[in-house]
């Protein structure tokens, strides 16, 4: 069902609809860079707030040469509708620059991303904008952020972006956040479908931080994971591959495409079937876990997928046509914004403990990470079935209504209407 079918259904009004098409503020800036030969470099960057009707807007910075202010944008209507789904006091945001980020030296990129927040500096804050990583970003990067931000405003403000290393107010749980509540996500689904994870197959599409940790889990859970792909390559192993072990080889030798030459180098002695990152999309699985980018089930590959469901881990893989298509073949979704919504929720819990300055044990974190993605969960595969819509529809449904509740509340109606 497309977004404006939703609004009618959801009997959206126009004013709310009309504020929900556009971006609150959008910011492109110029980036100087030093090279360490000594050149100048320019790089282009966005900061953009989609929505913050709910509170500040939250959402992560990108590093990748394909970034265009078209996509950022994207990514933030999804973040404004992933917070309102999980309930959290957050609009969307996302921001990105467009670079290579593995053509840069250590010092270039630390130089980039201290360039990055002097650029954005006006617009973010704790109340106000609190950005986190996002793909080729991780907690070293934020580490640098956290701490240009500081000397700009010339005082310690941890919850001015969350992924922080552990020692600069990070939260314990959150590397792992985004797979651990995708895990939940499907666990929750298979539970309520009378399956059981021990007899379901699993193939993973983009074995990166997202992909590497709902892998391991779901391994530990009982999950069979016989495929797993990365940007350079593809592996199948009908009886399972151990996740843990892959990671380790993959960590030495950068890509999963020379696992299979690997002497002695990881616990299990199998041999490893190599295929296209293709080939894997189109594998029978029960089920098909994208956690790599955007649009990777497209109208041109969706007639190979034979999963029997769809866990989206990467924001926006599957387009709106193959969903489509997904839908009428009956192949549930479980959509991004419920699926990775892992992330900001303990996002969201790293942001709580640097503004109260107190830090819980790791299991209090996943604890609460669990309760507020297993309630997400049901509710919308509660209000699918009613409804008798896609899971996909069910979770914007939820949160449309949650967004526009709160612009009622403020009075937008009559401030908009003659
Ligand atoms: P990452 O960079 O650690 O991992 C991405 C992985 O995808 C890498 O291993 C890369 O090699 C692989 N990849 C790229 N192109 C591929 C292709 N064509 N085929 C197969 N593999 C390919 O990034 P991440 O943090 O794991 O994020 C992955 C996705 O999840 C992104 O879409 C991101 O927006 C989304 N996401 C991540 C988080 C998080 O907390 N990490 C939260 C929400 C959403």
């Amino acid at each position: 069902m497309n977004i404006d079918a939703l609004y009618d259904l959801l009997e959206l009004s126009d004013d709310a609809r009309l504020r929900l098409q556009h971006p609150k503020l959008t910011l492109q800036v110029s980036i100087p860079l030093r090279m360490d030969n000594g050149a100048l470099q320019i790089f282009q960057g966005w900061r953009v707030q989609y929505d913050d009707t709910r509170g500040p807007a939250k959402g992560g910075i990108r590093f990748h040469p394909d970034v265009t202010m078209e996509e950022v944008t994207q990514l933030s209507y999804w973040m404004t509708i992933k917070c309102a789904l999980v309930d959290l006091p957050f609009g969307g945001g996302k921001g990105g620059v467009c670079v290579d980020p593995k053509s840069l030296s250590r010092l270039e990129l630390e130089r980039l991303s201290r360039g990055y927040i002097r650029a954005v500096q006006d617009i973010i804050g704790p109340n106000r904008d609190i950005p986190a990583p996002d793909v080729n970003t991780n907690e070293v990067i934020m580490g640098w952020m956290a701490d240009e931000y500081a000397q700009i405003v010339r005082r310690k403000e941890p919850a001015v972006i969350t992924g922080k290393p552990v020692g600069m107010g990070g939260s314990l749980g959150r590397v792992a956040a985004t797979g651990r509540g995708a895990l939940q996500v499907l666990d929750n689904w298979v539970k309520r479908e009378n399956l059981k994870p021990g007899d379901l197959t699993v193939a993973v599409q983009g074995f990166g931080n997202a992909g590497y940790h709902f892998s391991r889990l779901a391994h530990a859970a009982g999950y069979r994971i016989v495929a797993l792909s990365d940007s350079r390559g593809a592996i199948h192993e009908a009886g399972g591959l151990d996740p843990d072990a892959i990671w380790e080889h993959k960590q030495r030798n950068r890509a999963l495409h020379g696992y299979m030459y690997c002497d002695h180098s990881v616990s299990e002695e199998k041999e490893v079937t190599t295929l296209s990152q293709e080939e894997l999309l189109g594998l029978d699985v029960d089920v098909l876990v994208l956690s790599a980018l955007e649009n990777a089930v497209t109208e041109d590959n969706v007639a190979q997928v034979r999963a029997n469901a769809i866990l989206e881990i990467a924001n926006g893989p599957v387009s709106e046509a193959a969903d489509n298509t997904l839908e009428k073949k009956g192949i549930p979704v479980l959509p991004d914004v419920l699926a990775n919504a892992g992330g900001v929720i303990v996002s969201h819990l790293e942001w709580v403990q640097n503004r109260c300055g107190e830090y819980w044990p790791e299991d209090t974190v996943n604890e609460r990470l669990d309760a507020r993605l297993g309630q997400a969960a049901n509710a919308c595969f509660h209000r699918a079935e009613k409804q008798q819509v896609s899971i996909r529809s069910a979770a914007y449904l939820e949160a449309l209504s949650r967004i526009t509740d709160t612009m009622d509340a403020q009075g937008t109606q009559s401030y908009f209407s003659p």
